[in-house]
């Protein structure tokens, strides 16, 4: 069995504090669109305006940030689906450590090129998020790298969670936050953080219809594997990890409903953020308007944010968006 880490709400305090002046303190805007369209005052909280693109260097720089010297030295690694590996490959060129990131086949052409970009060394290799993680604890194992997780780490989860402190003090009286979810950083952060100030908020988590680990993981209670899918919500797919050690409990606790969407509604979200936010995000930052839309929330008289989480998108994958939302 492995032992279960806990996140406190002060561990977020301080990877605040330890990552002040690196990654931006986000705005949090309304949506005037969609206050309009629900009745009720939405806000987005947008990440995409991270040095990197997505909220993943909150994480990356409050876990590199703690490595010692020698470690440093050494360098980092990751296996990552594409804005972890650029957060990491952002924070450690900032700390000047060597990264090497490992990627799937399946991560899209412009997320290896934009780590390469960052200085780093991008090592695509297998089917999986698994397989590229097998790679990463290879270097860890054989050359003495750190591993910088891409979710299932209290110092990650702690830095994602930054993002629920500035939620709080930009709105204090939200009554539900709309996260994506994946390995379950970016929820179970958030759900810590807002629920530690304000146990009444309501914290939902979004997913894709297929290949949606955490959810199935919980529905069984204990962590499976699923098979990875091809997804507009790409930075949503891969594993929880079957030795998950933080992100499993903690979002089992602080999460109160998880949806999931299928992939024209998340075609029909970007379409969207372009159409009325003039805005482009990829689909796992869209996901939380996919959600509003297919399942009819009623929000009415609400104050909702949605966590713009990341906009890791090409042109093409763009387009195959706005075709989908077309038909
Ligand atoms: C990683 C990621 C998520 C999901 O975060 P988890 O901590 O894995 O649940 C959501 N959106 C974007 C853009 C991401 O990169």
């Amino acid at each position: 069995m492995s032992r279960n880490l806990p996140v406190t709400l002060h561990d977020i305090y301080l990877a605040r504090a330890r990552i002040a002046g690196q990654a931006a303190r986000t705005p949090l805007i309304r949506s005037h669109a969609l206050s309009a369209r629900f009745e009720a005052e939405v806000y987005l909280k947008l990440e995409t305006l991270q040095p990197t693109g997505a909220f993943k260097l909150r994480g990356a720089l409050n876990c590199i940030a703690a490595l010692d010297s020698a470690q440093l030295e050494r360098g980092v690694t990751t296996a990552s689906t594409g804005n972890h590996g650029r957060a990491v490959a952002w924070a450690a060129a900032r700390l000047g450590a060597r990264a090497i990131i490992c990627v799937s086949e399946l991560v899209p052409r412009n997320k290896v090129a934009a780590i390469e970009a960052l200085g780093a060394e991008a090592r695509v290799i297998g089917r999986s998020q698994d397989d590229a993680f097998v790679e990463a604890r290879r270097l860890v194992d054989e050359e003495g790298m750190a591993l910088i997780e891409p979710f299932d780490d209290p110092l990650i989860t702690a830095g994602q969670g930054t993002i629920g402190l500035e939620l709080m003090e930009d709105l204090p009286e939200l009554d539900q936050v709309l996260i994506g979810l994946s390995g379950g950083g970016l929820l179970g952060g958030i759900g810590r953080a807002v629920k530690g100030i304000n146990p009444a908020v309501q914290v939902n988590g979004i997913s894709m219809m297929a290949g949606a680990a955490m959810i199935e993981s919980l529905a069984v209670g204990h962590p499976v594997a699923v098979e990875e899918q091809e997804s507009l919500a790409d930075s949503l797919g891969g594993g929880i990890g079957l030795e998950n050690r933080v992100t499993f409990a903690l979002v089992r606790e602080v999460m109160d409903r998880h949806f999931q969407v299928s992939e024209p509604a998340i075609a029909r979200a970007m379409v969207h953020f372009f159409e009325q936010e003039k805005m482009l995000v990829e689909g796992a930052a869209a996901i939380g308007v996919a959600a509003l839309e297919e399942h009819r929330l009623d929000i009415r008289g609400q104050r909702v944010a949605l966590i713009v989480s990341g906009n890791g998108i090409d042109a093409d994958t763009f387009m195959r968006a706005r075709d989908m939302a077309a038909d």
